[in-house]
This record gives structure tokens, C-alpha cells and sequence, in this order.
């Protein structure tokens, strides 16, 4: 059976589910596989869609857990929407996450999560602070499910229209919480929910942010699954350039790679917010204040991912061997969009993908796959000035855009959202 760990102990101590329930390890450390399934590219032969492949690869972390039976389900419910490798050139390919119910790559952990715990015993409280693309994921896949509520906190006036909408237009077990504060804000009463530990045993509390396990395993499963289509392609190993913010899709790729996956090296792509490039450039970890960028889902000056990252690659250099770390300007998101607008064929990126984009023309060498991790109609305020024209809303989108909404606002503390919750 397979153990998982805390980042801050060498025992393994508990198996799958539990460590999706327990979200955050009581030592504050974050969940870790306490050893990885080798595999070779023959091993998924015969297997085509992401769906088939991301079966064959989740399996020997569900051996003997009470989820084990329902993993063909699990993946199914999750893995149900296209997730095309788009060929641009002889050396370059993007991979689309994009096409799940918010148009953004966390629709594929937010699913895979919530078809998890729904189908463990127990009522659960979901509890998420977002700066916007986290919260509308997971009250998507949460919707509706039973003995299950959702309770999202976004910073009040400081997230866009659309991405409000994606908050706000849920069903009767999703409650929005609009909070008189800023995002960090809703971080810190979130962090305090889940230290009042009896309350938080009480309502079930699981956290659904890139700290959860049963987040970031399924995230392996796209990179498996494009390396593969990559390799029978082209006959090379792809490496993978992958917008970052708080590094959960990024160690999900390096988990990939562990595994034996076709995955050859990696290109992180940050905004403006310095974190990571600079440990690559130092070898020393700092976090910073956070800044705001066009990117905005990615403004992270602390990356909660980066504790795992450096428990799988310990070793600096080894580390620095196979993977390297760019900072992108707003200044050069913008002049991405734009020139790729007016290119021909054109492309429309959004701000996040737009910074892979750079990314790319920064490393010489062939074949690599450019992480799209939201469509650009998302972030329409931003792309539609520089584009130069509208973007069109995808029809499950669009759908969402129909919806009326329904928040509450909220006083920035623990106490104001215990009240708000009755009890
Ligand atoms: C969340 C998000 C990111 C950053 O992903 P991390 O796993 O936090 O590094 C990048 N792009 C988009 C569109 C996102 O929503």
C-alpha cells in the first residue's frame, strides 16, 4: 500500500484518503508520496486518452486504499473533457488545460478531489480562499454533491466580473463570502479556521488549495499523457515550460518525471514575482511581498509548493540540471498578446500562458510543450485591448455567465466567518 508523508518527517504515516482529508499534515508540512512508481513509455502502450493513460498511472497510489474500486470512476467523473496537444511548430506544442467548466487547468485537481471525498463517509466543509481562479473550480466540482458545502472567501472588489460570476452563480452548498480585505486576508482567516481545531474537526474542514494531495497527483496525469503523444510524435522526449505561481502544477510535473514519464526538463515561467527565478539564480529560498501583475493568478510571493519541490530535488544543482526559472514583465505579457494577435496564423493567449510563451523563446533547444493553463476569454479585460479584438466565450463558460449571483459580504476574521456559518 502506498504511505504518504510530510514534507517535515521522514515517517510515512498515512495512506490516499487520508491524506486528502488531513489537507495539511499536523506538522505544517504538505503530503508527499514516500516513494514514487517507476514506469517506462511501453508501460502505456496501447493507451491513447488522457482518461486510459492517467488510470494506468494513478494506480499504484490507490493499491489498498478504501478508493481503490472506484478508481476507474474517479477518473472518468474528472478526466471527462478534451485536452488537446496542439502542434505550433517542428519544435513546439501547447498543451490546453483549459477546456474543463472554468475554463482554467484547475478545473482537473478541483474534480478529481471532490470525485474523491464524495465518495468517503462523512460531511465536509470545503474551505477556499481565492484570488479568483481556485475558488470557481472548486465550487464547480463541489456543486451540487451531497453532504458536502463550500465556502469561498475572495477578496471583496478585487477580483474580475467574470471570475465573480464563477464564484457567486453555484448552487445551495456554495456559499461565497466576499471579504472586506485583501486576498492575504482571506488566506489568514482560512489559516485560522483550520488551526481552531475542534471547530475544524467538527465541520470536517478540508482545504482544497494546490496544498491538497488529491490535488496535485491528478496533475500528473496531463503531463504523463502529453510527454507520451510528445514522444510517438516526434520521436523526443518534451520538456515543459509551466506557468507558475504557487509551484502545484509545477511539482506535479517534476512528479511526472519521477515516475519515469517521457518529461526530459523544465522551464518554470513567473511573473513579476521573483521567488523562484531567484532561488534558481542563488541556490538560497526567500520569500517576497507579493506584487500584482496581469498575470494574476500567479501573484504568489510565497510559494506554499516550493517545500515539496525541494523534498523531491534536495540537491541544488541536480535540481539546477533540469530545470531553470524565468521572470516575465507585464511589459512583455502585454507585447506577447499583442504580437501573437498580429501574427499569422494568430494566437490569442491569455496573460498566464502568455508568460510560458516568453519563456520559451528563452531556451534554444527543440521540442518543448507550453503549458496553457486558461483560456484567454477569462481574462478578457486584459486580452481583448491588446488582441485588438473580442475573444470568443467557450459554451461552458458562457453558460456560467447567465447565472445571477449570490454572495454575502464579510468582516476579515475567523469570528465574523464562524458566526456566518452558525457555529
Ligand atoms: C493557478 C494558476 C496558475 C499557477 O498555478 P500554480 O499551481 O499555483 O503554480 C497559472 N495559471 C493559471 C491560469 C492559474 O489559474
Amino acid at each position: 500500500m502506498m504511505r504518504f508523508r510530510s514534507t517535515r518527517s521522514r515517517q510515512p504515516t498515512l495512506g490516499l484518503s487520508e491524506a486528502m482529508l488531513t489537507s495539511l499534515a499536523p506538522d505544517g508540512g504538505l503530503y508527499v508520496p514516500d516513494s514514487f512508481p517507476e514506469f517506462a513509455a511501453e508501460d502505456f502502450d496501447g493507451l491513447e486518452s488522457w482518461l486510459d493513460i492517467g488510470v494506468r498511472l494513478l494506480a499504484p497510489f490507490f493499491e489498498g486504499d478504501p478508493l481503490e474500486a472506484h478508481l476507474g470512476e474517479i477518473c472518468g467523473e474528472a478526466f471527462n473533457f478534451p485536452l488537446p496537444l496542439r502542434y505550433l511548430d517542428e519544435t513546439t506544442a501547447v498543451l490546453e488545460l483549459f477546456h474543463g467548466p472554468t475554463a482554467a487547468f484547475k478545473d482537473v485537481g478541483a474534480r478529481f478531489l471532490a470525485a474523491c471525498v464524495t465518495r468517503l463517509p462523512g460531511r465536509r466543509t470545503v474551505l477556499v480562499a481565492t484570488s479568483g481562479d481556485t475558488g470557481g473550480a472548486v465550487a464547480a466540482a463541489f456543486d451540487g454533491r451531497p453532504d458536502t458545502r463550500v465556502v469561498i472567501l475572495f477578496p471583496l472588489g478585487k477580483v474580475s466580473p467574470r471570475q465573480q460570476r464563477q464564484l457567486t452563480c453555484w448552487g445551495a452548498n456554495v456559499r461565497a463570502f466576499a471579504v472586506r480585505g485583501d486576498f492575504d486576508d482571506c488566506q489568514r482567516v482560512v489559516k485560522t479556521a483550520f488551526n481552531e481545531r475542534a471547530w475544524a474537526d467538527a465541520q470536517g474542514l478540508l482545504s482544497a488549495n494546490s496544498i491538497n494531495l488529491g490535488r496535485l497527483l491528478p496533475q500528473t496525469v496531463y503531463y504523463a499523457a502529453a510527454g507520451l503523444w510528445y514522444l510517438r510524435r516526434r520521436r523526443a522526449a518534451a520538456g515543459f515550460v509551466v506557468p507558475s505561481g504557487n509551484l502545484g502544477n509545477a511539482v506535479a510535473a517534476f512528479w511526472a518525471r519521477r515516475m519515469g514519464l517521457p518529461v526530459r526538463e523544465f522551464a518554470l515561467a513567473a511573473n513579476a514575482n521573483r521567488a523562484v527565478p531567484d532561488f534558481f539564480g542563488s541556490g538560497r529560498w526567500a520569500a517576497r511581498p507579493t506584487v500584482a501583475t496581469l498575470a494574476n493568478a500567479m501573484d504568489v510571493g510565497n510559494p506554499s509548493n516550493a517545500e515539496r519541490l525541494l523534498d523531491l530535488h534536495p540537491d541544488f544543482e541536480e535540481l539546477r540540471g533540469i530545470a531553470r526559472a524565468f521572470s516575465v514583465t507585464d511589459v512583455e505579457i502585454e507585447n506577447t498578446i499583442r504580437g501573437a494577435a498580429a501574427a499569422s496564423p494568430p494566437e490569442v493567449w491569455d496573460p498566464h500562458t502568455a508568460t510560458a510563451v516568453v519563456a520559451r523563446s528563452r531556451v534554444e533547444s527543440p521540442h518543448w510543450v507550453v503549458v496553457g493553463t486558461a483560456h484567454p476569454a477569462k481574462f478578457e479585460s486584459v486580452v481583448e485591448p491588446l488582441a485588438g479584438r473580442a475573444v470568443e466565450v467557450p459554451a461552458s463558460l458562457a453558460e456560467l455567465l447567465h447565472r445571477p449571483e449570490r454572495f454575502e459580504e464579510l468582516e476579515p476574521t475567523f469570528e465574523a466567518l464562524k458566526a456566518a456559518l452558525g457555529g
